[in-house]
């Protein structure tokens, strides 16, 4: 509807996609079924011809997953032309989803690139588990230009580049529309692992990406309640010729209440999303000043590396952070010190959540691999929730001993 694109991102969030069914309930019920009925063969054989559209079986569609879809498609192609508007699909997990747009991207014979410090699943996925079906691999420390070009000419099978940004745990940057320009002048596409900024600060389609992953387990649902995953691209014929049928086929769909809970949850993203940012740049400040710590990766600070490309292509830096306790003894004697942050894996819940990559979500990354990717033993992660700034900094303050 050309109507909707005169609406905000913050309209879209809420508005976008709502079912709006016949019993005039104000909010989607959930399709809670696993068939649809026909009321008759002659539906059965106008379904079959094409002259309707109808539900079938939930794990071809579910009116819920397709809400859930165009929702989130609204918002990563937020600002695009209508003519590119992009197409979704929710997945099971965020790994179902980003193993879709892999398997989407390329098949048995060709090869994939990608930066050295990943999401650990990720990692696993493109390092043990591809090869194994002839999908190669090789890695590019942080995508930069010159040495991307060279392994793109050595590698002239790769037909996808696949980069993650800000990246976990690190929060390493990459620039975007450079890797999509380099990929595409090579014939390669580009896959955006958008999970921690989320469409409400970076839209990756918008700087030439053709794929963006989403784990909505994270920030899209935001409140830590299911694990599920998503694929949006603007490549209508991806989308539909691989996409779509790996979906199908494979088998790795939601569940009904999953999809309501993450709709749920996606029409507050902007508003989280400017409150955790806000919250986390007044701990990143904190943490920079504080004498106990070596090192505080968060791009919002001057200081980042790539504090340039994140300010050009991110609204805002996001909400997490990693800082560097200075050994593995002191992030242990930190982690048990804390009070009000909860010691847990995953991130964008409404709550504080600090883990360590070192002894949780990258211990099984090899001891030498995970210092070359700049994970050392010290390294703890913040998720900054929504709990007010001030109490954050305090639990924080007291564990370092401060
Ligand atoms: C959590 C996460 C994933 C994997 O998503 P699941 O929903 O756990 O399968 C992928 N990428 C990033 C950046 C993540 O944080």
């Amino acid at each position: 509807m050309a109507d909707d694109r005169q609406h905000g991102f913050a309209t879209e969030a809420i508005h976008a996609g709502e079912i709006h069914d016949a019993t005039g309930a104000h909010i989607a019920p959930i399709y809670q079924t696993s068939t649809f009925t026909f009321a008759d063969m002659e539906a059965v054989e106008d379904w079959a011809d094409g002259k309707t559209e109808a539900y079938i079986y939930s794990r071809g569609g579910n009116p819920g997953r397709k809400a859930l879809a165009e929702k989130l498609a609204a918002l990563e192609g937020f600002g695009l032309d209508p003519a590119g508007q992009p197409v979704a699909e929710i997945f099971a997990s965020g790994m179902a989803a980003i193993s879709a747009a892999i398997m989407g991207t390329a098949k048995a014979g060709n090869h994939i690139i990608t930066q050295q410090v990943l999401y650990g699943s990720a990692d696993h996925l493109i390092s043990d588990v591809l090869p194994d079906f002839g999908i190669t691999n090789s890695r590019v420390p942080g995508l930069e230009a010159a040495a991307l070009e060279h392994e793109l000419r050595s590698h002239q099978n790769t037909t996808a580049v696949y980069l993650e940004t800000p990246a976990n745990p690190t929060l390493r940057v990459i620039d975007i529309a450079t890797t999509a320009r380099i990929a595409h002048e090579h014939g390669a596409q580009l896959i955006v692992d958008n999970t921690f900024a989320t469409p409400a600060l970076q839209r990756p389609l918008s700087l030439g990406a053709d794929v963006v992953v989403h784990s909505t387990t994270k920030y899209i649902n935001g409140h830590g309640t299911i694990v599920g995953g998503a694929v949006v691209s603007t490549d209508s014929d991806l989308m539909e010729n691989e996409i779509a049928s790996l979906i199908r086929f494979t088998g790795g769909v939601p569940g009904a209440l999953d999809c309501w809970l993450a709709n749920l949850g996606l029409k507050t993203l902007p508003l989280r999303m400017s409150r955790h940012c806000s919250t986390a740049m007044q701990v990143a400040r904190f943490l920079e000043d504080h004498p106990a710590i070596v090192t505080v990766h968060y791009p919002g600070l001057p200081g980042h590396p790539q504090h340039d490309v994140a300010a050009r292509q991110m609204a805002d830096f996001g909400a997490m952070l990693a800082f560097d306790a200075g050994s593995y003894e002191a992030a242990t004697s930190f982690l048990n010190r804390l009070n009000l942050c909860t010691l847990a894996v995953s991130l964008g819940n409404l709550d504080t959540l600090v883990e360590h990559p070192a002894s949780m979500t990258h211990r099984v990354v090899p001891p030498e691999q995970r210092a070359a990717s700049g994970i050392s033993d010290g390294l703890i992660r913040v998720s900054v929730g929504l709990e007010d700034p001030a109490d954050i900094i305090a639990d924080l303050d007291r564990a370092l001993g401060g």
